[in-house]
This record gives structure tokens, C-alpha cells and sequence, in this order.
């Protein structure tokens, strides 16, 4: 009896060493080049949203990573999604902790927004973000100074997706896929819904269109930007 017990343990030790490895298992991939591969970043502003899991579910999905500038009060109020957002590759960025004009702040107030921000999603996630996007994408040189002073690059979009004010699935697609562009930086939201639910059909067809989906880091790299620098640079910024 013992000795059946051991043969039988014996061919299931073959069958597992010659097994294919699963797919799982494969080597990890070498890092995207954006100077050689159609690459694009995808952005969500405001978060977490109350749609981010759903999101993040699809991203995983599809293998997509994606760059999240997050509002310190919701990091505050949904951290596990920030944990997540960290733990699954994507890239984290400051936007601010309650969304004020920096434009029209005090610099004590922008210090602080930024400040508080980093710290919930230290709290939350373990790590610093390192890039910082003003409310609104306005910036003026006390809010470039003040980025400095954290070691931040601001970066804004290369296009918006509209989804705020469309809120529909086919106009957020539509749009999307008429500003993408190689190294695009796309504004998007995880609060609109729309957004959300087209995201797995959007995703197919830029994959389809041969772009990877990286994180704004990636599409940057050949930028070389140093801290307080502002990407893309807007009409008449001057420095
Ligand atoms: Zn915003």
C-alpha cells in the first residue's frame, strides 16, 4: 500500500517538473521605451474617485498602467485605493488637497495643499508622489517656485478626453481617440461614471492603434524635466 502511495506521488512529481510554466510565470517584461514604442498616459484627476476600483479592475485586466493625480481629501477618505493604485504599478501625482486656484493662493496655502497631500498618501500608500499637477492646470512662477521647493515637475495634458462635461460613454471615446498622439498625456476622471464603463472598449482600441498604455513617467523620460518645470508648456508661459 505505502509503496503504491509512493509511485503514484512519484509520477505527480514528473507530471509537475514537466509541466509548461503558466503564463503568470513568464520573465518580466523589460521596461517600455517611449523613444521606440507608440506610448500614451492615461490621467485621473480628482481621486480616487468613487469609480476608481472598477477601474483599477480593468486596468489590471488589460495590462494597462495609468497615472493618477490625486486630491489629498479623497486620499484621505478612500486610502485602500491608493494602496492598490501603488501596489498594481500605476504612478501616483499630487493635485492638491482640496482643489483651490493656485493661481489666486497664498503661498502658505499652496505649501500646504501640497504638503497634506503628500502626507495622506504617504499615510496611505507608503510612498511620495513626484509629480505635482495644479487645480485646474494653472500655474504661475510663485506655484513653479514653490513646485521646486518640493522637487516636482507640474505636469498638465497634452489633450483632455472632455469626459467632465460629455459625461457619455461614445463622446468620451470619440474624443480620447481624437487627440491621442504618441507620448500624449490624456486628462481624464475616475468620478465620471461614463469614463469608467467605456474604459475596457477604449483601452482594445488603442491597443489596436499599437499604443502601450504607461504611466506619465514613461512618456516624460526624454523630457529631462527638473523640478518646477511645467510640461507641457503652456501658451506664453515664460520663465
Ligand atoms: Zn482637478
Amino acid at each position: 500500500m505505502s509503496r503504491r502511495i509512493t509511485s503514484l506521488l512519484a509520477i505527480a512529481a514528473v507530471c509537475v517538473a514537466v509541466a509548461p510554466a503558466p503564463a503568470s510565470a513568464q520573465v518580466p517584461k523589460e521596461p517600455i521605451d517611449c523613444s521606440q514604442v507608440k506610448c500614451i498616459a492615461l490621467t485621473f484627476d480628482d481621486g480616487p474617485g468613487k469609480y476608481a476600483g472598477t477601474l483599477l479592475d480593468t486596468l489590471k485586466k488589460n495590462g494597462a498602467k495609468a497615472t493618477f493625480f490625486l486630491e489629498g481629501q479623497y486620499v484621505k477618505s478612500r486610502p485602500s485605493y491608493v494602496k492598490r493604485m501603488v501596489a498594481e504599478g500605476h504612478e501616483l501625482g499630487n493635485h492638491s488637497y482640496s482643489h483651490p486656484d493656485f493661481t489666486k493662493s497664498e503661498a502658505g496655502t499652496i505649501k500646504s495643499e501640497i504638503q497634506k497631500t503628500q502626507d495622506a498618501v504617504k499615510k496611505a500608500a507608503g510612498v511620495e508622489p513626484k509629480l505635482l499637477r495644479p487645480p485646474y492646470g494653472l500655474a504661475d512662477l510663485q506655484v513653479s517656485d514653490i513646485a521646486a521647493e518640493f522637487g516636482m515637475p507640474m505636469i498638465l495634458w497634452t489633450a483632455g478626453s472632455q469626459d467632465w462635461s460629455s459625461k457619455n460613454v461614445k463622446a468620451i471615446q470619440k474624443q480620447t481617440l481624437a487627440v491621442a498622439k504618441p507620448n500624449g498625456i490624456i486628462l481624464m476622471h475616475d468620478w465620471v461614471k461614463q469614463t469608467v464603463d467605456g474604459m475596457p472598449s477604449l483601452i482594445k482600441t488603442l491597443k489596436n492603434k499599437g499604443y502601450h498604455l504607461v504611466t506619465v513617467s514613461d512618456v516624460i523620460k526624454s523630457q529631462n524635466l527638473e523640478p518646477g518645470d511645467i510640461y507641457p508648456v503652456p501658451e506664453g508661459w515664460e520663465k
